[in-house]
Parts: structure tokens; C-alpha cells; sequence
């Protein structure tokens, strides 16, 4: 089987939202399901936007990528965190094995291919670009020139998605979405493709901003507010841009709409080193009078044992003896921390009675552990609440945001919808993230890469 394979990619896109509630007002996402395979996407642990994409493309778990989230230890250091961007990733993406075979792909806004990465075609990065009026975010350098004659100064995200200013941000995710599209259709049109992947961060933008307006489980729902079909009417807006790339695709292209994971309401955030606080695993030189930055924190490290990273999930992390520089638990007590550890953090109860929160270790999750692995990963109410990493709450949940207004946490299920010749029409509910390497892959008539988890859909 060869051909051409298109994937666009919804960051954040929910599968209750897209492939039910409102599939009847999406008509091009419909005419895919229809004719396709599809379904809820199962994300990888964490189901966070950086490694989830890399995890997609690669076929390998975060562990095996050494990538936990947006920003990963680099040493033992208690305060060494770096932004993993593409040169964080270490394994082959499906278009480097595509561009090898002789394949030319174009590849707009996938996460972590900032700063932009050298492509057999054209490659346009993500959000990860610190400032695109500053930084490189073409390959090659000289497609920058093409895309601001066709669309003027390029976005590649949102100014700061997480505040109260939401004309704003709907105004910007407005602007920065039909950049993105045209310059698409613009590569469709003038270049000799045969594999397209472009992602939107713009759904997850608004999922964070606008989902209080939406769903009447968030404890801050605003029924009836002048924004309470923002999110569904820019879902009807993609499928139009859906359908004009849908309309450059021939018989013999296979189109995917995938998500790296789906939405769901926050309900609040625990203030995790509060309660390690609280509970004698970390110590303070002085308590802060207000909330503060974890960072700029006095930590007695000669008396702490453990301490939580903010963010959607929690990345624990213990103060070993002979690893941290002050670390004080001892090898031999680091198993028996840690299950005291998870065990009381599943219990610890919100502030209505218990939240469901789950705690793994790392060697649940994924095959390898590279780079340097958080102890315990924590899903606080399964992921309904997030981590708040700042002190001084003097209580260990809060309803505020320490990175400011945040209405949305991830779950664990995002979309796929694979239509084309050789792909059954039916639903399934066990794709999962790691398929869809394999699936590009067969597509094309290789086989897949060593290693890869996941296995190839659609084609006998
Ligand atoms: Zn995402």
C-alpha cells in the first residue's frame, strides 16, 4: 500500500466533544468518521502536550525518551530544570524514517521541533519557538521569508494563555489559527508532499481559557455567559479549515485527526509541598508570608526527604543520600518512602472527602528510564485536580492557580480518526498513541522500526 498520509492534529481535542456531542455540527470530521476508523486515543503517562506528541511520532514511551514534561531535570541538582525542545529528542520521528525512504513530508507545529529540525521537505515549529520574531522556526531558514510575505508576522502560539484577558486570547488563537492553516494550504499547493502532519495548539489554548463556560462540573461553571459557545464555535471553524485541506487530498491519501490527550474540568490544585510540609517530609528555614515559588523557597535540604513539582501531574521527587548533594534518605529506606509516600498521598482526602488521586512509579509506566526520572508520578483526583508546586498556603489544596486562570486538566484519552482505503469503518476503543508510527509507516509500505510500541491499524 502507498500514498499519500495526512495528519492533523487538535491539541487537547476531546473525544466526548468532537466524536460525540458535537460530531453533527463538525460535517468534515463526520464524512472522516463515517468512512474511517476511529475512536478515544489512549495518551501516554503523563498525558501531558510535551512528551505526548514526541510519544506519538516515536512510538516510545517517555521513560524510553528521557522526557517527562515541559521542563526535566538535568542533573541531581535540586534546581537544574530544562525546557525539553527538539534537542531534547533522541529517537527518530516517523518522518525522519519517511524522509530517508525518499519521502518528501511537511510538517507544521508539532511539539518539540523548536528550534526547527532539519526535514526531507518542510518544517514550520511549534509553541516551544521562544519568540518568532526573533528565534529560527523554519527548515529550511529561507521558508520564513515565504511564509511572512503570504501571512505577515507568524504566531506559533498564544501570548500568555493563562489569564483573565480572554478577548485577547480568543483573538489571538483567531489569528494564529488561520496562519496556520494557509500557510498548510500553501505547502499542500506548492510543494510535491506525500506526508503532511500539521498540529493546532489553539484547542488546547481555549480548553484552558474557556472551559469554566462549558462543562457545569467545573466548580467555577458560568452558565449563559457571553462565552459559552466560544470553545464549540472554533471546533466548527477547524472542520471548515479541515475541509478545505480535506478537498487538496486525493483517493489515495489516508487522512488521520488525532489528539495527544482530551480535557476535562480542574477542581482545584494541592498544594503538594505544603502538605509534605505538613507532614515532616520537607523543612523550611522560614515559612513565607504569602505563596512563593517553590524555587525561591529557604529549603533546609539537610531535613527534607522529599519535594513536588508543579504542574497538570505531580512529579515527586525524594532527597536521596549519595544522589541529591543533601540528600538524607538512606537506599535503604527509598523503597519503604516511597510506598508510604503513595499510599498517603491516595488517601489524602480534598476538601469535600476523597479525590481519587493515583500514584505510580516510574517503572509502571514505561519500559526505560532515561535521563532522570521523577520517584513517584502523581495524578491528584485522577488528574482532576492539579499540582501546585508554590508554598505557603498554609493549607495543601487551593482553588487558585499559582500560574494564573487555568479552567482545564488533561485526561487521558484523546481522538483518532483514520479514513482511507484499507481502513475499516468502525468504531474501536482500543487505539492507542503508540499506534499511529506503526500505522503511517505500513502505510507506506515499511515496516515498522524496531522498538516501536503499538502495532499498524486499518490494513490486514
Ligand atoms: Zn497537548
Amino acid at each position: 500500500m502507498s500514498g499519500r498520509v495526512a495528519v492533523i492534529g487538535l491539541d487537547c481535542a476531546d473525544p466526548n466533544l468532537v466524536l460525540e456531542r458535537w460530531l453533527d455540527e463538525l460535517p468534515n470530521i463526520r464524512g472522516l468518521v463515517s468512512g474511517g476508523t476511529w475512536g478515544p486515543l489512549r495518551s501516554v503517562d503523563p498525558p501531558i502536550t510535551v512528551p505526548a506528541w514526541t510519544c506519538m511520532l516515536t512510538g516510545r514511551d517517555p521513560g524510553e525518551l528521557g522526557i517527562y514534561g515541559f521542563r526535566n531535570r538535568q542533573d541531581y541538582s535540586y534546581d537544574a530544570l530544562g525546557i525539553a525542545d527538539s534537542r531534547a529528542v533522541g529517537i527518530d520521528r516517523v518522518w525522519d524514517h519517511l524522509g530517508r525512504a525518499g519521502k518528501h513530508v511537511i510538517v507544521i507545529g508539532v511539539p518539540q521541533t523548536s528550534p526547527p529540525v532539519p526535514v526531507n521537505g518542510e518544517l514550520v515549529s511549534c509553541f516551544l519557538t521562544p519568540d518568532p520574531q526573533k528565534a529560527e522556526y523554519t527548515y529550511p531558514a529561507g521558508l520564513r521569508s515565504e511564509i511572512e510575505a503570504l501571512v505577515g508576522l507568524y504566531r506559533t502560539d498564544v501570548r500568555n494563555f493563562r489569564s483573565d484577558d480572554r478577548d485577547r486570547i480568543l483573538s489571538e488563537v483567531y489569528e494564529m489559527t488561520e496562519q496556520h492553516f494557509a500557510v498548510a494550504r500553501h505547502l499542500l499547493d506548492t510543494r510535491p508532499w506525500d506526508f503532511f502532519m500539521l498540529v493546532e495548539i489553539g484547542v488546547d489554548r481555549l480548553h484552558h481559557a474557556f472551559w469554566r463556560y462549558l462543562d457545569p462540573t467545573h466548580p467555577q461553571y458560568e452558565p449563559e455567559h457571553r462565552y459559552r459557545d466560544v470553545i464549540r464555535s472554533y471546533y466548527q471553524y477547524l472542520d471548515e479549515e479541515i475541509g478545505e485541506l480535506l478537498a487538496r487530498f486525493d483517493d489515495e491519501t489516508a487522512v488521520l485527526v488525532v489528539s495527544d490527550h482530551g480535557a476535562q474540568a480542574m477542581q482545584g490544585a494541592i498544594c503538594v509541598n505544603d502538605w509534605l510540609l505538613q507532614e515532616g517530609y520537607l523543612a523550611l528555614r522560614d515559612y513565607p508570608s504569602e505563596p512563593t515559588l517553590f524555587k525561591d523557597a529557604a529549603v533546609d535540604w539537610t531535613k527534607t526527604r522529599a519535594w513536588g513539582e508543579g504542574g497538570y501531574y505531580c512529579r515527586l521527587c525524594l532527597n536521596v543520600s549519595g544522589r541529591e548533594p543533601e540528600g538524607v534518605v538512606l537506599p535503604s529506606e527509598y523503597e519503604n518512602v516511597r510506598a508510604e509516600l503513595a499510599r498517603r498521598l491516595e488517601a489524602l482526602p480534598g476538601p469535600a472527602g476523597p479525590i481519587g488521586t493515583r500514584v505510580y512509579r516510574p517503572e509502571e509506566l514505561w519500559l526505560a528510564q532515561r535521563g532522570i526520572p521523577p520517584d513517584l508520578i502523581v495524578y491528584f483526583g485522577n488528574l482532576a485536580w492539579r499540582s501546585n508546586g508554590s508554598v505557603g498556603h498554609a493549607r495543601h489544596y487551593t482553588f487558585e492557580n499559582d500560574t494564573g486562570p487555568d479552567d482545564a486538566n488533561h485526561s487521558l484519552h484523546g481522538l483518532c480518526v483514520i479514513s482511507g482505503t484499507g481502513f475499516a469503518a468502525e468504531r474501536r476503543d482500543d487505539l492507542v498513541i503508540y499506534d499511529i508510527a506503526p500505522t503511517i509507516l505500513a502505510r507506506f509500505g515499511l515496516p515498522p522500526v524496531p522498538g516501536m510500541r503499538g502495532c499498524a491499524r486499518g490494513l490486514a
